[in-house]
């Protein structure tokens, strides 16, 4: 990424549904680096050897091995990857952190949770939002493990509404100090935690500001403990109410401007939400791994249920999904990485790099956050299924992981808010004139009211339907969003089930859309015949794709258009969610599912 050429051409946040994408011009997880293949070989052995072997004792709510294990991940240096070396960390880029964030989640939830809250939204507030003194004071313990974070956000009446907590932190008279006083909740790594992120009003402000907030147990300061949540999964992620009573903190722990916490919080949500998204795919990847082995060796009727078509289809939905967000999380992540450099060539501090990046970005990692929740909900659901009885005994690993995946829809922002933000943030950058969503929404009305071209085009080039295809989806989501826009304007907001259906057409066009370009570019440098499977599932995942957009949109113009708007606009919607060439999606789930049960893994 170096000549001014590229840097123009990048695809910058939000522009994916307006500029078309080639797959050169995309990273895949093929990609990789060695430096970037050895973090990741690295990754994997330590949770084979860690974590793996340990699944069952993480059900038994054993907080101490969490911490255990945060402490080797810590001696390997996988909590600093993103962390500057100035600050003990490896100074790899975002990718690296990715990868690590990838394949350390995939064996148990709780570690999952306990490294997502340690080292994003528990580091990054101060890495990006530190004054000099705070981040060398905090960042390089953070970074190599010797203290722990914790992020303190949500309250009993302040959940999704974050803004509205009613912690408070007053000023001392002499002015140098502040007294927080309040109570957090659902806080993850409380029990083992060191510093605290605490988000307090300061008198009647507007908005939260930021806190660093020490613990010592030798010298509580005020905070105290709940009891251990009793939660549906991630038994051994130490969840707990902290309380904060009079907690006394100098003044140099405000975290970058008074009433500036509400934007540290949601910022660090950007990071975080891309790296939980990150955090699904490899317990997606081991799911199918241990579903794929235990359907070849389970025999019903003489034969091996893998041998069945109900579980043939199962396996290559989990496989597709799988493969599908693996393209879109590195896609984004690598984006990211480029934007971050571009802005380091710039001259820009670290800090403001990463943020305006991730800034930049927050679309796409709403979109990730949301769909990759889903996808590892769907897939230990179906891990189950295809465990049939045992699937829900705790004897197997199918019953703790779906239990694990659940709270990935609800926490970093539930899956309802991500929705309604992905929408919101893509509509403001197009009145910012960041995105022209106007230009193409306007083109799109136009060709509503114009005669379609009976020419049948020349779709016999790999992928020349699908790509074609992912450009019609476009359309239905600037027709609806477009005319949506129109109507509602600024109340658009309320209409909330509206933004929900736009935000489910944003959603799969970007999954759809980066599983096309993976395997696009992967069949032309490694030639189409080895990567007949990865064709399959990049074609099936934008079936469904097109089948949810088409419900999702006929949703949307239904409840906003009638008459003779209405009818036009649902046969642009039936033009634009048409194929040429049905696509066989039965055969193509046959071929997905005798790779795997031939490999007798999940080999993608
Ligand atoms: C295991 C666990 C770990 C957690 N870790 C942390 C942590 O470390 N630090 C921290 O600060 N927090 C943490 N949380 C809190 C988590 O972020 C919140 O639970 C989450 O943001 C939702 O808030 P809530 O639970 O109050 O639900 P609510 O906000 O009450 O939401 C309830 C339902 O209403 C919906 N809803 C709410 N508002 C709207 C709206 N405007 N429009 C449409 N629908 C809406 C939600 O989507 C949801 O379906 C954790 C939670 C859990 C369960």
């Amino acid at each position: 990424m170096s000549t001014d050429t590229e840097k123009k051409d990048m695809l910058r946040g939000g522009q994916f549904l307006v500029k078309e994408t080639k797959s050169e011009d995309i990273f895949t997880p093929e990609d990789l680096n060695e430096e970037q293949k050895m973090m990741k070989d690295s990754v994997k052995e330590f949770v084979d050897r860690e974590i793996w072997p340990k699944k069952e004792e993480f059900e038994k709510k054993n907080y101490a091995l969490t911490e255990e294990v945060m402490n080797k991940a810590a001696e390997l240096g996988f909590l600093g990857v993103g962390v500057p070396e100035e600050y003990d960390g490896l100074g790899m880029g975002f990718v690296s952190t990715m990868l690590v964030c990838d394949y350390i989640s995939g064996a148990t939830g709780s570690i999952a949770t306990a490294f997502g809250a340690h080292t994003g939204i528990g580091t990054l507030p101060i890495l990006l939002y530190g004054n000099e003194e705070q981040k060398k004071k905090y960042v390089p313990k953070l970074a190599t493990g010797e203290w722990f974070g914790a992020y303190c956000l949500t309250e009993p009446g302040a959940g999704s509404d974050a803004n509205s907590g009613k912690t408070k932190a007053v000023l001392s008279e002499d002015g140098r100090s502040y007294k927080i006083s309040g109570q957090k909740m659902w806080i993850s790594n409380a029990g083992f935690a060191s510093v605290f992120i605490v988000f307090a009003r300061i008198e009647d402000d507007k908005n939260i500001t930021g806190f660093i907030v020490e613990y010592d147990k030798e010298n509580p300061n005020g905070i105290t403990f709940g009891e251990e949540e009793k939660k549906l999964g991630i038994h051994s992620s130490s969840t707990r109410q902290v309380f904060f009573d009079e907690t006394e903190i100098p003044v140099e722990n405000m975290l970058s401007e008074r009433g500036n916490g509400f934007k540290i919080a949601m910022n660090a949500l950007n990071v975080g939400r891309i790296k939980l998204a990150a955090a699904t795919l490899d317990a997606q990847r081991r799911v199918t791994d241990v579903a794929v082995k235990y359907a070849n060796d389970r025999v019903q009727f003489k034969t091996p249920i893998a041998k069945f078509g109900a579980i043939k289809s199962k396996l290559a939905e989990m496989a597709a999904s799988a493969y599908v967000g693996e393209a879109a999380n590195y896609r984004a992540a690598k984006n990211i990485e480029d934007r971050i450099n571009i802005r380091l060539e710039e001259g820009k501090s670290h800090a403001e790099a990463e943020l305006k990046s991730f800034e930049e970005y927050a679309i796409e990692c709403s979109i990730l956050k949301v769909a990759c929740s889903e996808d590892v909900q769907n897939c230990t659901d179906e891990g189950i299924q295809i465990f049939g009885g045992m699937g829900f005994s705790a004897d197997t690993p199918m019953e703790s992981a779906w239990r694990d995946a659940r709270i990935a829809r609800i926490y970093e922002g539930t899956n309802e808010i991500n929705r309604m933000l992905a929408v919101g943030m893509l509509v403001k950058k197009a009145m910012k004139g960041h995105v022209d969503l106007l230009g193409p929404a306007t083109k799109v009305a136009d060709e509503l009211t114009g005669i379609p071209s009976m020419e049948k085009p020349d779709y016999s080039e790999l992928f020349s339907e699908e790509k074609a295809m992912i450009g019609k989806l476009k359309k239905v989501f600037l027709m609806v969003a477009g005319s949506a826009v129109q109507k509602f304007g600024p109340d658009l907001e309320e209409h909330q089930q509206l933004l929900l259906a736009a935000a489910d057409i944003l959603i799969e066009i970007y999954m759809a859309e980066s599983g096309i370009l993976r395997t696009e570019k992967n069949a032309k440098r490694f030639g189409a015949e080895s990567q007949k499977e990865q064709i399959a599932m990049a074609k099936l995942y934008l079936y469904h794709a097109v089948d949810l957009i088409n419900t999702k949109a006929k949703e949307g113009i239904i409840s906003f258009a009638d008459g003779d708007e209405q009818r036009m606009m649902l046969m642009g919607l039936k033009r634009f969610t048409k194929y040429q060439n049905q696509p066989n999606i039965i055969e193509l789930r046959n071929v997905i599912a005798e790779k795997l049960t031939s490999e007798n893994k999940y080999c993608f």
